[in-house]
Parts: C-alpha cells; structure tokens; sequence
C-alpha cells in the first residue's frame, strides 16, 4: 500500500469527482490519504471530506501564502480545530519566499505560532518552505530548541544543508512529483541519501503532477510514480519503498488509525 502524504482534495480543481478519485488513487495501490488544510477559516472544507471517506486524514493551518489574512492567529485557536479525530496534524504552515503572498515577518510569526500548537499538542506539522533555506534551519533550530515537536518538511525542494538540518532535529522529508524531474538531481541526491526511516512520499495535487503526467492536473493515483523514482534512486524494490514509506507515514502521524485497526 501506498499513502499520498500530502493533497488537497477540497480544491474546485476535484468538485464533483472524488469517489472516482478515490477509486483511481485505490486501483494504484494508494490506501490512505491525508488532504491538507491551508487556511483556519476554511478547516471545515477538508474535515468534510476526511469525516465522509475512512482513508481520508486532514490538517488544520495556516498557508505561508494565507499567513496575512490570519495573521492574528493563536495557538488556542489552533488546538480548538485539532480536536476532531480525523485531524492528524497541524499545517501546512511555513515560509514561501519565492511567492510573497505575506509579508516575511507575519510567515515566521504565524509559522512559530503553529510550531508551539505542534509542540503543545504532539501532533506532527506539516511544514512548507519555499526558497528560504536559512531562515526556516534557524527558526525550527530555535523553536527545538525550546522543546520538541515532530514534523515533515512537504514536498522537498531545498537543499541539502537544510535537509541535514531537519534530520538533525528529527523531522521527517516528503518527497513530490519533484523528484521524477529531469532538472532534479540534487532533489533525488537528498532522497538517496535521507535515512529510510525519515522519507514520505506526496503528490500535492492537484499541482506538481510527476512524469509521465507532468503538466496535468495531478491526483493521488499518480503518487506511484514519484515512489517508482524514489525505488529506482534508492536502489530498493518498489514493494519496499511502499511498505516503507507508509510504515513512516502511520508512525509520524500516529494519530491515523486505518478503518481495520480502529478501535
Ligand atoms: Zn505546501
Ligand atoms: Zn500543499
């Protein structure tokens, strides 16, 4: 079995079709998904479809992008939305400075508003980090530092010191259709070399669809073949990488109970 570790199945993109999409993601051995949240005010869109499909899981945070609009965020607020039992995680929250959507200093506030929700709660963050190496290593430094939290840096696009970095602190990498592209050598670097212990596997749909599918929209199903290119990379069976990275998946998100070891 494989597990999509990062959608978005509540975008308009997958109005109408997602018992298909369901069923495409199952004909591709993909059995559990978590779709992700990216904005407070809108957490119940996800939790929806998470409360309506048994190998639906969600997370409740705030987008890097969205970090202006709530900005004002507390971790109260945070803990409150984490009650339901189909919330796993908290995120995606972070820093996007390739796009800009918020200004940096309201990212890292409300980023390290979410880093203490993580650490008081014990739910893992799903960490977004976009073209800011050196500020996201110093901030989850810092934050570490000041008591433990897990995590997983989401669909990995940076580089090695900060892959180093969050290995270091325990974190785990995610790994997107990224990895099966052609300009991504020292993406797949990072994949060979990260501890097996350490490594998911996501699609981000509907963006980011890996080769073949490259530029079409992109659905969980298609999460195979970026596992494919991380089997290949790692020298490891296919079958291996699955159990392996759906091993990981059930252990950073513990709170994921799959419907037949439900209590
Ligand atoms: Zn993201
Ligand atoms: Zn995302």
């Amino acid at each position: 079995m494989l597990v999509d570790s990062h959608c978005h199945l509540e975008f308009p993109d997958f109005a109408g079709e997602l018992d298909d999409l369901i069923t495409r993601a199952a004909g591709a051995g993909v059995g559990a998904m978590l779709t992700i949240g990216t904005r407070l005010a809108k957490a119940l869109q996800p939790l929806d479809i998470a409360n309506n499909y048994d190998n639906i899981f969600t997370t409740i945070g705030t987008h890097p992008h969205n970090a202006g609009e709530e900005q004002n965020v507390t971790v109260q607020d945070i803990i409150e939305l984490t009650r339901p039992k189909k919330v796993v995680g908290i995120g995606e929250s972070g820093l996007d400075y390739y796009y800009d959507n918020s200004p940096r200093d309201i990212q890292k506030q409300v980023f390290r508003t979410h880093i203490e929700a993580a650490r008081e709660t014990g739910l893992p963050l799903v960490i977004h980090t976009r073209d800011a190496d050196e500020d996201m290593a110093r901030i989850l430094s810092e934050e570490m530092a000041k008591g433990a939290f897990g995590g997983v840096l989401h669909c990995f696009s940076s580089g090695q010191a900060l892959a180093d970095k969050a290995l270091e602190l325990g974190l785990y990498l995610s790994f997107s259709g990224i990895l099966t592209f052609k300009t991504a050598d020292k993406i797949r670097q990072v994949a060979k070399n990260a501890p097996q212990n350490k490594i998911l596997v996501e699609t981000d749909a509907p963006y980011l669809a890996p080769v073949p599918k490259r530029g079409k929209r992109n659905e969980p199903a298609f999460v195979a073949h970026t596992a494919s290119v991380l089997a290949e990379v790692r020298a490891v069976s296919y079958d291996t990488i699955c159990a392996l990275t759906s091993a990981n998946f059930f252990t950073l998100f513990n709170r994921a109970k799959m419907p037949e070891e439900a209590v």
